[in-house]
């Protein structure tokens, strides 16, 4: 190892004279870059403000208690132990100089400048509330494992209250009313989870209210569902939503939230008010901050939904050591999916690998559409793979192969199949513990001024001398304890 000369006292070593790779992000993207870069002559440094690499598209699993949050979020550093040449650092970056080659990040007040020869941004994207952050209080989106958490508890929380209302005598239809805000993939497939759960799975577990009656509404300000999936596929979801009793309103543009509904607006003007505790955002991204960042100091444009603009070849403009991939990118109209990242991040190490090696460059990148597919409830889905269109469960199946496929290591395949089979062949749901603290931690936090950093003392302020007082208290404590085991001395009046 070697010190960076001129740099920050803060800064990290250099791990070693080899060219030094750092991938922000431990995503599809950062992942799959990483793991590209396996047999290169480099040393990858992963930044990612997570501990563990997440399967999104299964989120509303964990959410309506199919999947445990571990089957689809493996932990990073267990992902890559075998790779000798990755290291994983936790922190949320925070800076990117690019003109020095140094990325800033810090976790809990730490702070961490790591430099780069080459840099690979996989940062992803968040949720957009559309210029309506304030929603956010009252309906989560689903982009998290700690956002899936909090739906299982407010949804699972829901039917409870409205249990204890029932028994009261109360009207709890607005706690019995589930509304799923966006009509893409994530909220088709939330919105028909929700409504199996409600219609099928917990029917026999109530004793004063009938979660038979319990109403799914899925929301969209578009005039149909699945856009991204034509007319045809998107009319045939609608219909199958509306078998399996998820009411459809489309047109409609959400105006208002709180914490007992929202109010939606059509065309025409007119606004209807819905009563409903739990509402799921499942609308809109927008491309994670990082990219104004680069974008600032390269000069390249950001579109609507914040993504930036990338030369062909991934990387940036005047910057060819940086490569950008995934869902910050604007490039073709490619869409936000995991395919996009994985192919970006493994176009870039190889570009990596084979500067190294004195090759000549890349073609420009190329996505490869492997299609689309979206599962509306069991054995019902939509695909789409070139020209071919797929429904029901023939779909579905091919759902199923995929996403076994894709979920990262095999004992979260093992598990996840016998967590469906509890679900789909049988009619019990393996994950549906939930707590206070999933559901209310996020606004606690957020009130907090510095969020998290709060909680925690900072780096140095740790009191040795309180720390020996607890240490002697708890020494006496472990040995009164066990002198009255000794002596058989409990439950002996003094
Ligand atoms: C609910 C949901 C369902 C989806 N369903 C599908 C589907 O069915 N099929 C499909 O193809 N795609 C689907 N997608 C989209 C797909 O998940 C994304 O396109 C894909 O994850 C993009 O990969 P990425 O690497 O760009 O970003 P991500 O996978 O989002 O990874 C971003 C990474 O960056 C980290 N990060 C973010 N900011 C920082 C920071 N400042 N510092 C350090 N680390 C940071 C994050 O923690 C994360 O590890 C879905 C997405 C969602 C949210």
């Amino acid at each position: 190892m070697a010190a960076v000369d001129g740099m920050p006292d803060r800064a990290l070593v250099r791990r070693s004279d080899k060219h030094q790779v750092v991938v922000i992000g431990s995503g599809f993207g950062g992942l799959f870059g990483t793991k590209a870069l396996r047999r290169s002559d480099v040393d990858v440094t992963m930044i990612a403000k997570t501990t563990h690499h997440l399967f999104q598209p299964l989120l509303y699993q964990v959410a309506t208690g199919i999947l445990s949050e571990g089957e689809i979020a493996p932990p990073t550093r267990e992902v890559l132990a075998n790779q000798k040449n990755a290291q994983v650092l936790l922190g949320e970056v925070t800076d990117i100089d690019l003109e020095k080659r140094l990325v800033t990040s810090h976790v809990l007040g730490r702070e961490l400048v790591t430099p780069y020869d080459s840099l690979i941004v996989a940062a992803g994207a968040g949720q957009s509330y559309f210029g309506n952050d304030h929603f956010a209080e009252f309906a989560p989106g689903m982009k998290s494992i700690d956002d899936a958490l909090e739906l299982r508890g407010r949804i699972f929380g829901a039917f409870e209250m409205a249990e204890l209302g029932a028994s009261r005598g109360e009207n709890v239809d607005h706690l019995l009313t589930f509304v799923v805000v966006g009509a893409g993939p994530t909220g088709v497939e939330m919105a028909g989870q929700i409504a199996e759960l409600a219609h099928r799975t917990l029917t026999r577990d109530f004793r004063a209210i009938s979660t038979r009656h319990a109403r799914v509404i899925l929301v969209d300000a578009a005039p149909q569902v699945l856009p991204p999936f034509g007319a045809k596929l998107g009319k045939w979801t609608q219909e199958k939503l509306e078998k399996i009793g998820v009411e459809v309103m489309l047109g409609a543009l959400v105006s208002h939230v709180d914490e007992r509904g929202l109010v939606v607006k059509y065309k025409d003007g007119t606004q209807q008010r819905v009563d409903a505790v739990t509402k799921v955002w499942a609308a809109g991204v927008q491309a994670n901050p990082l990219g104004k960042l680069l974008s600032e100091q390269t000069g390249a444009p950001l579109d609507r939904a914040g993504r930036i603009s990338v030369n062909p070849d991934l990387t940036l403009p005047g910057h060819p050591e940086v490569f950008v991939v995934g869902d910050m990118i604007s490039l073709d109209n490619l869409p936000g999916v995991a395919q996009v990242a994985i192919q970006g991040a493994k176009y870039a190490a190889k570009e990596i690998d084979g500067r190294l090696k004195g090759h000549a460059p890349q073609k420009p990148f190329k996505y490869f559409d492997k299609g689309s597919m979206a599962i509306i409830s069991r054995f019902r889905a939509v695909a789409m793979v070139g020209k071919l269109r797929l429904t029901g469960v023939i779909a579905w199946l091919m759902w199923l192969v995929v996403h076994l496929f894709y979920i990262t290591g095999f004992k979260n395949r093992v598990t996840a199949v016998l967590h469906w089979f509890v679900s789909f062949i049988g009619t019990g749901r393996s994950e549906r513990t939930s707590t206070e603290q999933q559901i209310f931690a996020r606004v606690a936090l957020q009130r907090l001024e510095r969020g998290a950093t709060d909680l925690v003392s900072e780096p140095g302020e740790y009191d040795e001398a309180a720390q020996a007082r607890r240490r002697a208290e708890l020494e006496a404590q472990a040995a009164e304890e066990a002198r009255l085991s000794d002596e058989n001395a409990r439950g002996v009046k003094v």
